[in-house]
């Protein structure tokens, strides 16, 4: 594959490895087990430690098959650097941990994903501010910003209620104001859109979800996108600004979640990871298609009181989805007309499985006021705008005919 032509997405995925000599002819990156990297001349080994040439040290803070996958999500999301983590969590956590400091504010959405809220919650009893606002319009957003806000975190489509940030505005916003803008992908995945385009400064993908894509694998991401300008973040230790503003971001977060919090990714998961990505375009294209018609049946079918799925013209930020997003992705969510038990509903479905997962292969279902959101009670649910019968489908890639009659099946028995 030659360096310079400009290949298209899954081209790059697929021969992007190759760029770099593989020993054998291997096609695939191979699965580096090993903890430590040894070095002939111990005099090297000093010399890597001090980040005065490349190697690898201790597997902790860098690992040859995980550095071959971050090279990949790089590429994904057209950024200068990225760093993978053992959890999308993992990956959220660092930012607070390498990032901010008691004292410090940060303007989040409210429609987040359920562990990222109560993240939020924790670091607000450790001295960082956390406001919380309706990030589908920017003006809140702005109303939020104090003196001390450093970080503006939002998702692309929010599960699982499908609200879709003002993503453009709130960039334009940040930049102004030299705040760093963090979008997590993990809904969109960057197939369907790059934050990179909406001045996003850092890009949260959780990788056990779409860009993994088959559930048999944890892992979280970090990239710089080289938007955002280093030397306007005030909470950068002098030690990281030995190499240009560019790369500040990534050396603090490297050394100061990664290598002293330790969520690192192993190197088994980066490679089922790393495959999953190849198929990442035809996958998306695929439940993107399949959430669209179920989305559209469940709309016209009279037991089902709303449906959410950004690809409906009746979705408020439709507009904005059509206009940013490639398609509309996997994730939807209905709420059936009261009189319905959704358990029951749930249990005469023959294909789709209740479990706790997303971007998987498979459809999966899940009763969201009653397993992920019900640690948080009814009162924050309600804030949120979760219906106590709000149903999750991540909507996978069986063959369209069978998952509509699935749920036609069931709303019939209803
Ligand atoms: C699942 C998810 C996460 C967390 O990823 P894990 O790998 O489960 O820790 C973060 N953000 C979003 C939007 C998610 O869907």
């Amino acid at each position: 594959m030659s360096d310079k032509k400009h290949y298209g997405f899954t081209t790059t995925i697929l021969h992007g490895d190759r760029q770099k000599a593989i020993e054998h002819g291997s096609l695939h990156r191979p699965i580096h087990t090993s903890v430590a990297f040894g070095y002939r001349d111990a005099r090297q080994l000093a010399s890597v430690f001090q980040g005065k040439e490349p190697g690898f040290r201790y597997g902790r803070q860098g690992n040859p098959t995980v550095s071959a996958l971050e090279d990949k999500i790089s590429k994904m999301e057209d950024g200068i650097a990225s760093l993978c983590f053992a959890t999308g969590m993992g990956a959220i956590g660092a930012v607070f941990q390498a990032l901010l400091r008691a004292g410090d504010h940060v303007v989040s959405s409210s429609f987040l994903f359920g562990n990222t809220n109560s993240l939020w919650q924790t670091v607000a009893g450790q001295g960082v501010g956390v406001a919380f606002v309706d990030a589908t319009d920017a003006e809140r957003v702005a109303a939020a910003i104090t003196p001390a806000t450093r970080i503006v975190f939002v998702e692309t489509i929010a599960n699982p209620r499908t609200q879709i940030a003002d993503l453009k505005r709130i960039g334009e916003l940040c930049q102004a104001r030299g705040i760093l803008y963090i979008v997590d992908n993990t809904m969109t995945t960057p197939y369907l859109f790059r934050p990179k385009a909406v001045l996003a400064g850092l890009v949260v993908n959780a990788l056990t979800k779409s860009i993994g894509g088959h559930g048999n694998a944890l892992g979280g991401s970090l990239t710089d996108t080289g938007v955002y300008d280093w030397s306007r973040y005030p909470n950068i230790f002098d030690n990281y600004k030995k190499a240009a503003p560019a790369q500040w971001g990534i050396a603090q977060i490297r050394a100061k979640a990664l290598r002293d919090f330790g969520a690192s990714l192993g190197p088994e998961a980066a490679h089922h990871i790393a495959v999953g990505a190849e198929t990442l375009a035809l996958r998306m294209e695929r439940t993107s298609a399949n959430a669209l018609a179920l989305a559209r049946m469940l709309e016209a079918d009279e037991r089902v009181a709303a449906v959410h799925y950004p690809g409906l013209a009746s979705h408020p930020q439709h507009a904005i989805a059509g206009e940013l997003f490639r398609s509309f992705g996997s994730l939807l969510s209905f709420e059936l007309k009261d009189g319905i038990d959704c358990f029951d509903f749930l249990n005469r479905l023959q294909l789709a499985i209740p479990a706790s997962n997303l971007g998987d292969t498979r459809t999966l279902v899940i009763p969201v006021a009653h397993t992920i959101f019900y640690e948080m009670g009814a009162e924050r649910r309600a804030s949120m705008g979760i219906a106590e019968s709000l149903i999750r489908v991540s909507v996978g890639i069986e063959d369209t005919a069978d998952l509509l009659d699935d749920f036609r099946a069931a709303l019939a028995g209803a």
